[in-house]
Parts: structure tokens; C-alpha cells; sequence
């Protein structure tokens, strides 16, 4: 498989090199040249297979002969058998027809880990038969940087350094970083804001012959690697939902469109899906995309559900992408009027086209706190967390206008576990959610930090000195 850049001037890579470089250097991102096909016959030979089984059946065709199989099974096995539950990804019934696939068994308990658990595996390998290390560099709010620990962590080709604003981040949030022992994990507390924290990363990566030196890397969410290990669990929860002979609708608690875009990709790789539904908190800029055609920045109002505060959605170049007929020149341009005018429209043709499988909606704060609590009496006591309530929000609403018909099985993705956002769950609910059982220990692990100050030469000397040398 071969891999192009959505806006046209990046080299033409395979897999293990949109692996390794994330971000196309003309500033686009990778997409695969074309979409393998599955035929009705393909899907239905997967029911009844397991979750790693299913996984390598549909990630074999975008890794295209860069891997052996047996490695690439090895890594998917070994993957998702770090996750807390026998199905990987299992689906809850919710209402006569509506589902909820919790996506959050992983080791820090959201559906990141799908992706980094994979990624992480994936990255030491390519690393490995090139001779080489690399040093993994990322800045988190909270939920991203934990998940790409554990996805690293104990890896022999590689260290990670991720940065949080000190005294910013929740407990849970700072202790699943800095309970992690593997000597190739560093957790730092810089002293400043998630913005420094960013700015900081940008910097390092500014800096040529540092970043050469050390080799430095990002796993953020713009890899293709992540979008591709994502796919699967749409094909899972459709085979158990009947399909490839139904078609069951998806609604996505949306940040930075990668979730969904997996699930764009399994439709175009033949996946029958009615309705992909978008779902945002009051963060909207996507919701506004699908309702006027209107891609526009607004500024980023906090949430109780963080991780979809977005201001851009940084995947949605892909869709994009697709939708101008893959010409890199229309994507350039477009990326040019966001930067300079702060948005553009597309054409009413592209939109409606888009239409036919998409749909969006919001939830506003006032709304998904109410759902936590509907969902935690309606449910007998089940508590979901907050990303997940606004997916539900919106669902509900797609189902009351008849958007989604009775017949057709929809399909809410549960992003997190309640226990990641106690205070919100709890303020909904009177209920603190309690960490699963695997986890329970988290606060008496000892935790290992390094506080830096907010300064460029501080942050590089750290990296410098404590990376693993060859
Ligand atoms: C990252 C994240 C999202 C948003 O996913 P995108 O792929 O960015 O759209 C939603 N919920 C949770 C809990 C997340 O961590």
C-alpha cells in the first residue's frame, strides 16, 4: 500500500514510512493511495472471529507486505491483550435498539489506547529493523500523554518524554503518568500552561540538528497508524449487530475527527453503515461544517468533557481531502483560507454529497450533565463519563427527528470510563465513579516526576542527558 499527502507535494511513502514520519512535510496528511475492498463474502467470513483476529484481517491490506505476518499478528495479540475485558471492545444494549461499544478497557482507560497500544508496538518494531532509536516527544492536557506512555513504555527502541501543565492535570490524570516505572518513561511537570506545553514541543521540533540528533518523534493523532488501528471496532460491532446485512448507524463524541474518520474509512472499504453522527460539546466547529458548509475557528471554551475542547479538528483534512476529489492544490487552498481568513465554505455539491453519510449534532453543558444523570437512573446505576453523554445526547436526538429509524441499530461509542472524570460524573450524579479493580492501587503507586521550569534550554538539556544513548 502506498501512501499520499492530502495536499499533494510530500514524497509518496509506504507504511513504514507514514508510520515513522507522521506529518507529511509539505504540512498534509497521509492517506492510502486507495481503499482496500472487502466484499459482502469477506465481512461475513470474520463473524465469530476474535477481536486480534478481525484486526489483523483489516489492518494486513494497509501495511501492504511492510510486515511479516506473523510480527504483525504478534503485535495485535500482544496489543489487546493488554485490555481488561475478553472482548476487547464490548457492545452494551442501551435502549430497544441503541448500543453503546465501550472503547475504554485499555490500560488508561480511553479509546486512545486502541490506537497507542498498537502504535507504540508498531513504531519499536520499524525502529528496530532500521538499526535505529528514536525519542517520542508530546505535550497533554491529559488524557493523550498517558496513553502514549503506556503504549510505550518497556519498548527497547525508544523513549518518551511527555509534558504536562504542573498542578493542571487531575490526580488520576498525573498518577497514570508518573506511576509508570519503565526506565524509558520520563513524566514532566512544566511549570506553565498546556499552551507552554505545546509551544515547548513545537520548539524542540523547530530546533534541526537537535531533533535530528535525538531523533525526535511524535505519536500524535495526525498518524495514519492511529486512524487505521481504529477502524476495526467498527467492523466488530457491526458483525455483532448483524451486519454486513445491516447497516448500523454510529454516533461519535468528536474532537479531532480521528474516531470518526475510522469509521468513514470502513465504509468506503465496503463496510455497509447508514449514518456516521458526529457529536460535539459546545466546541462545535464540525457541527457547524455539516449544518452550513461553513468550516470557521471560533476560540475554545473548557468543558466538562476536555478532551473535545478543539478549536480545529486536525483529521478533518482527510475528509476534506476525499471531498475535492483528492486534489491537493484545492486542499492547499483551503488550508491557506483557515490559516489567513480563519475559515472557508465548501461547495453546496461537496456538501450534500457528504451529507448522504454524515450527520452532526451538539450537546451544550446543560445537556449532557443531564444525560449523565438520565443514563445513571435509566441504567440502574451505570455511570458513563462525559464525552460519552454528549455521543448520547446526540444520538438520542437523531433517533427522536427520525433521523436514524427504529429499524436501523445504532450505535453510541463510549470514549472513556466515568472513573477518568470523577468530579463531573460525580457533580451529575451523587455518584463517585470507582476505578476498575486492575487499577484500584493507583493512589498508593509511587510516582516519579521531573518538575521543569518553562524554558527552552532546560527542557532540551533534560532530553539530552537522560535519553538512552547508542
Ligand atoms: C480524544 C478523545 C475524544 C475525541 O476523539 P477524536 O478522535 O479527537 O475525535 C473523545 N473522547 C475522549 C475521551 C477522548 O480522549
Amino acid at each position: 500500500m502506498r501512501y499520499v499527502s492530502t495536499r499533494g507535494q510530500a514524497p509518496v511513502l509506504d507504511f513504514e514510512g507514514v508510520l515513522l514520519a507522521g506529518l507529511a512535510t509539505d504540512g498534509g496528511l497521509y492517506v492510502p493511495e486507495s481503499w482496500p475492498q472487502f466484499s459482502m463474502a469477506d465481512w461475513r467470513a470474520m463473524r465469530g472471529l476474535s477481536y486480534a483476529e478481525i484486526a489483523f484481517r483489516v489492518i494486513k491490506p494497509f501495511v501492504g507486505g511492510s510486515i511479516p505476518d506473523a510480527d504483525l499478528k504478534r503485535m495485535i495479540e500482544e496489543a489487546y491483550g493488554t485490555f481488561g475485558h475478553k472482548a476487547v471492545v464490548p457492545l452494551r444494549q442501551s435502549g430497544d435498539n441503541d448500543w453503546v461499544l465501550e472503547l475504554f478497557h485499555g490500560p488508561t482507560l480511553a479509546f486512545k489506547d486502541v490506537a497507542l497500544q498498537l502504535l507504540g508496538r508498531l513504531f519499536d518494531w520499524a525502529l528496530a529493523r532500521s538499526g535505529r532509536r528514536a525519542t517520542i516527544v508530546g505535550a497533554t492536557s491529559g488524557d493523550t500523554g498517558s496513553a502514549a506512555i503506556e503504549g510505550c513504555r518497556g519498548r527497547a527502541n525508544l523513549d518518551i518524554f511527555i509534558m504536562f501543565p504542573n498542578g493542571r492535570v487531575s490526580d488520576v490524570q498525573r498518577r497514570q503518568m508518573t506511576t509508570v516505572a519503565d526506565k524509558n518513561v520520563y513524566a514532566i511537570a512544566l511549570e506553565g500552561t498546556f499552551d507552554d506545553a505545546q509551544s515547548m514541543v513545537k520548539a524542540l521540533f523547530a530546533d534541526a540538528p537537535f531533533r535530528d540528533s535525538v531523533g525526535l518523534t511524535a505519536v500524535n493523532s495526525i498518524n495514519w497508524a492511529r486512524v487505521m488501528a481504529q477502524i476495526v471496532y467498527y467492523v466488530t460491532a457491526s458483525l455483532s449487530l448483524g451486519g454486513p446485512d445491516r447497516a448500523p448507524a454510529f454516533c461519535v463524541p468528536s474532537g479531532n475527527f480521528g474516531d470518526i474518520f475510522a469509521g468513514y474509512c470502513a465504509a468506503k472499504m465496503g463496510l455497509p453503515i447508514s449514518k456516521l453522527i458526529v457529536a460535539t460539546n459546545r466546541n462545535d466547529i464540525l457541527t457547524r461544517f455539516f449544518a452550513s458548509g461553513e468550516y470557521r475557528k471560533g476560540g475554545v471554551e473548557p468543558t466538562i468533557s476536555p478532551s473535545m475542547d478543539i478549536q480545529v479538528a486536525s483529521n478533518f483534512e482527510r475528509l476534506l481531502f476525499d471531498m475535492h476529489g483528492r486534489d491537493g492544490a484545492q486542499i492547499r487552498k483551503l488550508m491557506s483560507d483557515l490559516d489567513q481568513n480563519g475559515g472557508f465554505t465548501v461547495s453546496p455539491n461537496a456538501l450534500a454529497e457528504t451529507r448522504q453519510l454524515f450527520a452532526a449534532g451538539k450537546a451544550d453543558e446543560a445537556a449532557t450533565k443531564a444525560m449523565l444523570k438520565t443514563a445513571f437512573e435509566a441504567g440502574n446505576g451505570l455511570l458513563v463519563d462525559p464525552h460519552t453523554a454528549v455521543g448520547l445526547v446526540v444520538a438520542a436526538a437523531q433517533r427522536k427527528t427520525g433521523a436514524v429509524p427504529a429499524e436501523t441499530p445504532l450505535v453510541t461509542l463510549a470514549t472513556a470510563d466515568a472513573a477518568k472524570f470523577p468530579d463531573a460524573v460525580k457533580a451529575a450524579t451523587g455518584r463517585h465513579p470507582a476505578l476498575p479493580p486492575r487499577m484500584a492501587d493507583l493512589f498508593e503507586r509511587p510516582e516519579r516526576q521531573t518538575v521543569l521550569k518553562n524554558d527552552f534550554a532546560t527542557v532540551r538539556n533534560f532530553i539530552e542527558t537522560h535519553r538512552v544513548k547508542v
